[in-house]
């Protein structure tokens, strides 16, 4: 036989992709996924493991998912028609790119319009799908740079805007004013607001999805204490939900996930805010000390994790905290101004100690 003709087949954008691989290895403090740390008590993991001991293993599991959407919606404040849950927002993100993909008059491809630096994600989700994809970046204090992002949605009519709202890498908060600009210069766009880091934030934006029929918001569990679950959401209109659901795989969430999931969104909904309230005092203790640091600039977070610059390039800092068994994120690798830029998630306050220990020593 020949030589089978594979790139042939394949879509051309692969060949400028690379799979999403978070760093391996073995480290002593793994602070660079925006994961919440394991401070959850005995009682709640007792809890935890009595439900999953409850699930049917040999049946398919409720294709409706309905006590999560009705968690869901009880827990969001909107109703289960406008909720959507799927394999962690990620999921979410491509299957509303798959859905809002009709090319526009005299355009052969679908777009979005993101910003940057902010999740890989949306652009991945969008290559992958051979859209095209415009990236605004972020102002000087790392907001959405408003009149940049209104051009560029003039410019490029996308089907989806992304906007992560505390942004991630950053941990800033678009500020209202531009996000509302921003939402009112693209009414024939969907304008996703990405609030993954919500509950560690002083402010949601439902009020921006009700307010305007453009806007929708995505939600996860994965930086409040279940990243293992996989269960993120969306919150639409019900006649889009009801058009992303086409799309959905068939028992997309498994039976173990919804289960625990219903039960993050309820029962332990006091056991998740005890968490929340120590990362957000740890984070703020943090955000203290690494001021402190010369040569050390932290931008205020209004989530799970740091965002700060250092003199010596990111590169040397991040190579010192590996060499010492700390993972952080390093941005250098994008170069420009993101050379001197890395980020720390907020762990156990052990975890937070070691970190500042060894970056002293770095420094
Ligand atoms: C982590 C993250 C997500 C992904 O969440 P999953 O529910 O785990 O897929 C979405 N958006 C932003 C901005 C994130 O940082």
């Amino acid at each position: 036989m020949t030589e089978f003709p594979l790139s042939d087949l394949l879509r051309p954008e692969l060949a400028e992709l690379k799979p999403y691989l978070p760093t391996l290895g073995d480290f002593h403090v793994r602070l660079d996924a925006n994961e919440a740390p394991p401070l959850f008590p005995g009682h709640v993991r007792d809890r935890l493991q009595q439900a999953l001991s409850e699930v049917e293993c040999e049946r398919y599991p409720d294709p409706l998912m309905a006590e999560l959407r009705a968690a869901i919606a009880r827990h969001t404040g909107v109703s289960s028609e406008e909720v959507l849950a799927g394999v962690g927002s990620d999921e979410i993100i491509s299957l509303l790119l798959t859905v809002l993909a009709r090319p526009r008059p005299g355009s052969d491809a679908a777009s979005i319009v993101t910003t940057t630096p902010s999740f890989v994600m949306y652009k991945l989700s969008a290559r992958v799908r051979g859209q095209r994809v415009l990236e605004v970046p972020l102002d000087a204090e790392w907001d959405i740079a408003g009149e940049a992002l209104v051009r560029a949605i003039e410019f490029g009519q996308p089907h989806v805007v992304f906007i992560a709202s505390p942004n991630n890498p950053t941990g800033t908060m678009a500020s209202r004013d531009r996000l509302a600009k921003v939402i009112e210069a693209a009414p024939s766009s969907l304008v996703v607001v990405d609030e993954a880091y919500v509950d560690y934030a002083d402010r949601d934006q439902l009020d921006l999805y009700r307010r305007y029929p453009n806007v929708a918001l995505l939600r996860t569990l994965s930086k409040i204490g279940f990243a293992a679950l996989r269960v993120g959401w969306l919150v639409a209109r019900p006649e889009l939900v009801a058009e992303v659901d086409k799309a959905r795989l068939p028992y997309n969430l498994n039976s173990y996930s919804q289960k625990v999931a219903t039960l993050a969104l309820s029962e332990l909904g006091p056991a998740i805010k005890t968490v929340l309230g120590t990362v957000i005092g740890e984070r703020e203790r943090l955000a203290a000390e690494l001021a402190k640091l010369p040569g050390l600039i932290v931008t205020p977070s209004q989530a799970n994790f740091l965002w700060f610059r250092s003199e010596r390039p990111a590169s040397e800092v991040f190579s010192g905290l590996c060499a010492r068994k700390v993972l952080v994120r390093s941005f250098h690798e994008r170069g420009g101004r993101l050379a001197h830029q890395l980020r720390v998630t907020i762990g156990t306050p052990e975890e937070n100690d070691e970190f500042l220990r060894c970056l002293r020593e770095v420094m």
